[in-house]
Formats: C-alpha cells, structure tokens, sequence
C-alpha cells in the first residue's frame, strides 16, 4: 500500500491542481497577474474549462478569483506552485545539462514535478550543482551516455 499523503484529505490533490498552480505562480512572478486567458493559453485548454476549474480551486481554499483583478493566490495556493515551479526548474536543469533535447526534458519534467518528494528534490537539487560545477565529471558521463543509447 502506498504511504499515505501529508496533505488533508479534503483537499483537491491533483497533477492537474498542481499544474494549475504552477501556472498561476508563473504568471503572477512574470506579470504580477494571472489572467483565465493566459492560463487557458499556457496549458493549451479551454477558458471555459480554466474557468471551471478556478471556481473549484477557489472553493477549495488555493486562490481568490475576482472577475476583475483576476486570480489571487492563497497562501497555500502560492506554496503548492512554488513548490511545483521549483521541482520543474531543478528537473528541467538537471535534464538539460545532459544535452537532452528541450522536448523530451519538457514532456518528461511535466510529469514528473508531481512524484518528487522534497528529499528526492533536494538529493536532485545537490547533483544538479555538483554537476553544474564540475565540467570533467559532466563531459565524462555524457560520453559514458552516448555511447550507452547507441
Ligand atoms: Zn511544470
């Protein structure tokens, strides 16, 4: 049986709640607002479905939506997508310093920003830098890899 979640149960908890999150945080970092049209946009779906789904984060507590200041995030609503953005960026970066081409990186970080604990993140987090800071180590294993995946 899996270990059960820390997270109350009574929330929505989700890869689609988190990738919202992520979205909205985003947003908000790059612009200082979320707009329904540019988080329909930047996961490639509906504003009618982005409005839907807002109205249920918002009765779950994750942000505030006012149909004309846009979408504010809560308090636990900001750590969710801080916590997402953080997985994809450590993730993201680790991938690319292999040379991994941008899609796969992408399609692979997406998925997996919602299965990492924060002491797998951490132990990623460390090898990441490591690896970032030690160019021999790094030439060494991309050419142990190309040599594996021909
Ligand atoms: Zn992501």
């Amino acid at each position: 049986m899996p270990p059960k979640r820390q997270e109350p149960t009574t929330h929505v908890d989700s890869p689609a709640v988190e990738d919202y999150l992520e979205q909205i945080h985003n947003l908000i970092e790059g612009k200082g607002y979320a707009r329904v049209v540019d988080i329909a946009h930047n996961l490639g779906i509906s504003q009618a479905s982005v409005t839907n789904m807002i109205q249920k984060l918002d009765a779950e507590g994750y942000l505030v939506y006012e149909r004309y200041r846009g979408v504010v995030l809560t308090d636990e609503g900001r750590q969710i997508g801080q916590e997402i953005a953080r997985r994809h960026e450590v993730l993201t970066r680790l991938l690319s310093t292999f040379g991994l081409d941008e899609e796969t990186v992408y399609k692979d970080v997406e998925g997996m920003e919602h299965h990492i604990s924060r002491q797998t993140l951490d132990v990623l987090t460390l090898l990441m830098e490591e690896l970032e800071g030690n160019p021999a180590l790094l030439k060494r294993l991309k050419q142990k890899l190309s040599r594996t995946s021909l």
